[in-house]
């Protein structure tokens, strides 16, 4: 190990707590060693925590009072957590109109560590504005889990990262922390330009490690093996932000030589909820900072089944989330589930997309974006293809084809592979298009649904919800 990441460890972060009013480094430490903590200790932890921020927002969140009075009993969803049973779940939507009152009275009250306050303001796609607020305590605890998860997945401390698509920072003193952090942004849209800037970083600046939206990884690996480029020295490789489909995996490795590490989070929000380790199999929860639970049909959903991510904050006093629902649909892991790394936290099987990107069939089947790229990557004379689902039992499937398409062959395959996986309960109908519009985040969506009301969805979604964009990073730039 070369004498920087000893430095960073030991004295740079330490340090950089002090002008930021924050424990990035002790919550690090932490983490470091809770992660070999046996099951019930950390759930022992996570109870305590949660008993904590609960007790706290009844007694001083004005906001919360009044929905856990008067929210609907469609919201109160069953929870195998005591504490949070029958709580409302909470929307994008209800904070969105409550934002008067946030932050919390009192929220850093108790240490002198609290009393920073981070705003993050996102953008929806269709510009409707929402503001998150959080506290100096969350925001050590994301970036000490981000620590956490990167090692996971290769990085030290210290040696210098180059990531693509997160926010850029722009404030002079947090560019002297990208100095510290040896940190390299880049806005990456996959043009020529942009393709030679990164491998010039990588190469010049000696970038050992990669981070990325899954799309852009691929999109970058993908222009490496057309010129023949080869892996200037990365060693590890990150992915978040949208679904890393096996296709991309295979490729971004193979180009690399480089095993890629996947991990789930929202820098709007700010929270990291899942992560895989080195073993790249199931996802890791982080019981010390939040409860994820999976949510369907408003009750948890059994293992195997998918449901959506609903999280509960257990470290931001400022504007805590409490059984906020995601939007996004994860699966479920088996009973008795284990991860061969010896780590003990609760385990998912995989994020697997946005709610309205699921097809849910009338027998309650669903369908997710990777159900179909498998069908469909095995057919031939398929340039593009788009699902879409208006009604409970019908899909659109939207092909744009090629000279070799084989219409009956694939009219055939897909109905008959659809109507098995949803026990002949959801028809197909077909649509030829020279071109398939993309969306207005500028992304072509493989899968749209329509349905309003589905099992997975604790909320009717809202328009801007049904434009695909990737998680928003920004807290990363905070
Ligand atoms: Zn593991």
């Amino acid at each position: 190990m070369s004498l920087y990441p000893k430095l960073f460890r030991h004295l740079i972060l330490p340090t950089l707590d002090l002008p930021n009013r924050t424990r990035v480094a002790h919550h690090h430490r932490f983490l470091e060693a809770s992660q070999w903590w046996q099951a019930d200790r950390l759930l022992e932890l996570q109870r305590s925590k949660l008993d904590t921020i609960l007790d706290f927002s009844r007694r001083s969140a004005v906001f919360y009072q009044d929905h856990w009075r008067n929210a609907p009993e469609d919201r109160r969803a069953a929870s195998e957590h005591p504490a949070l049973d029958g709580l409302p779940v909470v929307t994008k939507d209800d904070l969105r109109g409550a934002l008067k009152h946030f932050p919390v009275a009192g929220w850093h009250r108790g240490s002198p560590f609290k009393k920073r306050l981070v705003t993050v303001k996102t953008s929806g796609s269709t510009g409707v504005p929402m503001t998150f607020l959080r506290s100096g305590e969350q925001e050590a605890w994301f970036w000490a889990l981000r620590l956490r998860m990167w090692q996971w997945g290769g990085y030290v401390p210290g040696e210098p990262y180059l990531t693509l698509n997160l926010n850029a920072r722009t404030k002079l003193v947090k560019r002297f922390q990208d100095v510290l952090f040896r940190c390299s942004y880049h806005g990456f849209n996959a043009n020529r330009g942009d393709v030679d800037a990164v491998l010039r970083d990588l190469e010049n600046k000696g970038v050992r490690h990669l981070v990325g939206y899954a799309t852009s990884l691929y999109l970058l690996s993908q222009a490496m093996a057309e010129r023949r480029i080869a892996n200037p020295g990365v060693r590890s490789i990150l992915s978040t932000g949208d679904s890393l489909l096996p296709t991309y995996r295979r490729l971004i490795e193979d180009v690399f030589g480089v095993r890629v590490v996947d991990y789930y989070g929202a820098g709007g929000e700010g929270f990291h909820l899942a992560s895989q380790c080195e073993e790249r199999g199931l996802y890791h929860l982080h019981p010390e900072n939040a409860v994820v639970e999976l949510l369907r049909d408003g009750r948890p959903a059994r293992p195997g089944e998918l449901g959506e991510i609903v999280v509960t904050q257990l470290d931001n006093r400022a504007m805590p989330l409490l059984r906020y629902a995601t939007q996004d649909v994860a699966l479920a892991a088996a009973a008795g589930a284990s991860c061969p790394c010896g780590r003990h936290m609760p385990l998912i099987e995989g994020v697997q997309g946005r709610v309205p990107d699921i097809v849910m069939a009338p027998d309650g089947s669903a369908l997710v974006v990777h159900f179909f790229t498998i069908l469909f990557e095995y057919l031939s004379g398929i340039e593009q293809f788009q699902i879409e689902q208006n009604v409970a039992d019908r899909i659109v499937a939207r092909i744009v084809r090629r000279p070799d398409y084989r219409q009956q062959d694939v009219e055939t395959k897909v109905r008959h592979d659809v109507g098995e996986a949803t026990h002949g309960t959801l028809a197909v109908d077909f649509e030829y298009l020279d071109h398939i519009p993309t969306a207005a985040s500028n992304k072509r969506r493989l899968v749209i649904s329509n349905l309003r009301d589905t099992p997975l969805s604790v909320s009717a979604p809202q328009e801007e919800r049904l434009i695909e964009t990737p998680h928003a990073l920004a807290g990363d730039g905070a």
